[in-house]
């Protein structure tokens, strides 16, 4: 195989046998054919087999709607060479395995019943003198920004500490900074994988690969096991967190319409709410984000919609980390499912429906929201092809999020589902050019997810997945897949 991409070195713990059939078809584990995972043992950093207490805590994903899947075993992989090994293992026993960091994909991505291959171990975070920040490949979220703050330096990044940063950057990276920054990818100049074969390779700026990584989505390619990053520095933001009680079409149009006017330095998310009674039976709707620079000018900005009259707000300027930790948002694990739609400027009719749905909202014991993370801006310095990430023309990204609890009846859970997928649909026929969907946001009622995630530069993914992984050895379920 011949890569344009600086092959380093095989990285076995064994060797392979030339003969072995690496990444035979997938098939669900039986229990007469089970094969034995303590054979890893001294091959990874820790194995932790079925009967052990920690195997339930330490593979349980984000979303609860996945908790009911176990693996067989979790690999813990502390360096690339314990990737090479547990993936290695897994093909030649033709045990299927996901890869698994922060286990915050949407669509539990990273529940197997196979081989959970745990990359929280290599966690190790270094900023260099010149500021480039080097990443293990398992590093959560949190420590990359304790470790940004440390040294008053940012990147784009979302609100959720618990996220990992690899899927994170592999699905592009939104945050309120993507408009004054670019995608959190857009701060990443190399980055090393583990392939299928089990060689680790370093890809940067030319390289196919590194094209790929920079939204061709998590566990698609192979798994990360070192990135860096050009971050920039932290400047203080103006934070604003406004609420709005009783909302309607016209308010949400005239809101998405102000920000729209705004320059790049403001990143922002709307959120309407479907009526409950906990809160008076009435939409609400919020409006949160942060504008870098100097407050005189971020007032100046934010005057039209000040002028709004929220019910409630709070705007402070601050130094940029403070202004994160308010703005943080650690999702505890929850049941839920979302939906997502990039659209140009949002259309009369998408307003008007996306009120009447809320209106309808069957109910759980959760909650139902119709959010947009305003988008655009520095984004479109890339062309939609000059990396993987496709929707660099976008000036909204939709979508609607529905969660619910244990206790909630699977036929009350089915109908909120068939809700959100009218719903949907609706918008999907109603938004503006250009379309898709979000990969970071794994959405399983797609009809045609690599079309939605990946649009244009589905077939070049598509065609180097096949020459690096050509068994598919890296397989996430299809709802994430390129293929
Ligand atoms: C509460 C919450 C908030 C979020 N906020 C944002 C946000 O602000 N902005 C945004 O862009 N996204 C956001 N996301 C989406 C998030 O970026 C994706 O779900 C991401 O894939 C999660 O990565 P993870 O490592 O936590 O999840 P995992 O479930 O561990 O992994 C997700 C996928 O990536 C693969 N993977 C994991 N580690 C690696 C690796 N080292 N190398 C290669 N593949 C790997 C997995 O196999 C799986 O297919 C949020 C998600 C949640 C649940």
């Amino acid at each position: 195989m011949t890569l344009p991409l600086t092959r380093r070195r095989a990285l076995l713990a064994l060797p392979l046998a030339a003969s072995l059939p690496l990444a035979a078809p997938r098939r669900a584990l039986s229990a007469t054919t089970r094969p034995d995972p303590a054979l890893l043992r001294g091959r990874v950093a820790e194995l932790i087999g079925r009967g052990d207490a920690r195997l339930d805590s330490l593979s349980l994903p984000q979303n609860l709607a996945y908790a009911g899947t176990r693996p067989l075993a979790i690999a813990r992989c502390a360096e690339p060479a314990h990737v090479a090994s547990a993936i290695t293992w897994a093909q030649e026993n033709r045990v299927p395995f996901v890869l698994r960091s922060g286990g915050h994909s949407y669509a539990g991505c990273s529940v197997t019943d196979g081989l959970l291959v745990d990359m929280r171990p290599m966690s190790t975070i270094r900023v260099a003198r010149d500021g480039a920040v080097t990443l293990g490949g398992g590093v959560l979220n949190h420590d990359v920004y304790a470790a940004l703050r440390a040294h008053e330096l940012m990147v784009t990044h979302g609100r959720c500490g618990g996220v990992g940063a690899s899927a994170f950057l592999m699905g592009g990276g939104i945050g309120f900074a993507m408009r004054d920054r670019g995608m959190g990818c857009d701060a990443v100049r190399a980055v090393s994988l583990v392939l299928a074969d089990g060689t680790e390779v370093r890809a940067t700026e030319g390289d196919e690969l590194f094209w790929a990584v920079r939204g061709g989505g998590g566990g698609n390619f192979g798994a990360a096991t070192q990135w860096t990053l050009a971050p920039f520095p932290a400047e203080p933001v103006t934070l604003f967190d406004l609420r709005w009680r009783d909302a309607d079409p016209a308010l949400f149009l005239a809101l998405a319409r102000a920000l729209e006017a705004a320059p790049d330095r403001l990143g922002s998310k709307v959120t309407a709410f479907a009526p409950d009674r906990r809160h008076g039976g009435v939409p609400r709707l919020t409006l949160l984000g942060q504008i870098r620079g100097p407050r005189d000018e971020a007032m100046a900005i934010l005057g039209p919609v000040l002028r709004m009259r929220p019910a409630t707000g709070r705007v402070e300027t601050m130094a940029y980390w403070d202004a994160q930790a308010l703005l943080s948002e650690e999702g505890e694990p929850a049941r839920y499912r979302e939906t997502s739609r990039f659209t140009g400027h949002v259309p009369e009719a998408l307003a008007e429906e996306a009120f009447r749905r809320l209106r309808t909202w069957p109910g759980t014991s959760g909650e139902a929201l119709f959010k947009m993370f305003q988008v655009g801006g520095r984004i479109r310095a890339k062309a939609p092809g000059d990396t993987a990430y496709v929707h660099r023309d976008a000036e909204w990204l939709t979508g609607t999020e529905i969660t619910w609890g244990a206790a909630d009846s699977p036929a009350r859970v089915e109908a909120a589902m068939g809700w959100q997928r009218a719903f949907h649909w609706a918008s999907d026929a109603l938004a503006d050019a250009p379309g898709g969907s979000f990969q970071n946001f794994v959405d399983p009622g797609l009809e045609d997810p690599a079309e939605a995630y990946y649009g244009a530069n589905r077939q070049r993914l598509a065609a180097l997945r096949a020459r690096l992984d050509p068994n598919g050895a890296f397989a996430p379920p299809r709802r994430q897949g390129i293929a």
